[in-house]
């Protein structure tokens, strides 16, 4: 195992231009489950596939509502776990340039990440579908998760959607676009916690893999491009991105970095 650290290690370290890509499996470390799925023993009497959806949304809101709050909950309570603060550090060190999250639970900005290209929005803004004002959360947070109501515009009454995508929504295309770019342009493809099986994150290792970009796995299930990886590393995130950061950072940094 320790080999494989160390590999993975000295092609961030040789990388011009290293991306991050990270999915569900590097916040379960932090008590957050994957919404997508219906194994989390959050929504006994939900399915994500069905409720998770715009339709939803429009039709039945204080279904949708019930189902995201113990979620949301969970989010705003969560705590960055090593592998956000493994990450967190390799960027500012140089050693990963982007990363890019299909999380919505911001642990990885909590963690001292900057720029973090979110593929599937975050949880802690909102937009009221009448007006388009946007809201951050500290604002309907009270309304929404203790009183356990439908969070409302101040200003015209309308329903405030979290700004997450849901299925049957269009990603974000901005965030889309900035995502292929930057796989397009890396030389090292770092995916962690991610089993590949939601677009367009299962899309991007191969756009990489097309420029002849290097790939480094940290997955504890399997994934469609384990095959395709130089690095595949079947551990928790939260104990091998720290081992990878600590043998690729100088060592000022490495001592920061184990004693925080
Ligand atoms: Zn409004």
């Amino acid at each position: 195992m320790d080999e494989l650290m160390q590999h993975a290690a000295q092609l961030l370290t040789q990388a011009q231009h290293a991306v991050a890509l990270t999915g569900a499996g590097l916040s379960t470390p932090s008590g957050i489950p994957d919404f997508r799925s219906r194994e989390t023993g959050l929504w006994e009497n939900y399915d994500p596939m069905e409720i998770a959806t715009f339709q939803v949304f429009r039709r039945r809101p204080a279904d949708f509502f019930n189902w995201i709050r113990p979620l949301a909950r969970q989010m705003f309570e969560a705590q960055p776990n090593p592998a956000h603060h493994a990450l967190a550090h390799l960027q500012q060190a140089g050693r990963v340039q982007q990363i890019i999250t299909q999380n919505i639970d911001g642990l990885h900005q909590r963690a001292g990440a900057q720029h973090v290209i979110e593929l599937h929005g975050d949880i802690f803004t909102g937009t009221c579908v009448s007006c388009y004002t946007i809201y951050h959360s500290a604002e309907f947070q009270a309304e929404f998760i203790d009183a356990g109501r439908i969070p409302t515009c101040p200003h015209c009454g309308g329903i405030i959607k979290p700004n997450v995508i849901l299925f049957g929504e269009a990603l974000p295309v901005h965030a889309l676009l900035a995502a292929r770019r930057a796989v397009a342009n890396c030389d090292v493809l770092l995916i962690a916690g991610s089993s590949l099986e939601v677009a367009p994150a299962a899309d991007l290792p191969m756009l990489a893999r097309s420029r002849q970009a290097r790939l480094i796995i940290v997955n504890q299930g399997p994934t469609y491009m384990d095959e395709y990886c130089e690095v595949l590393i079947r551990d928790d995130v939260a104990v091998a991105l720290p081992m990878i950061a600590a043998r690729c950072l100088p060592d000022r940094a490495a001592d920061r970095f184990s004693s925080g």
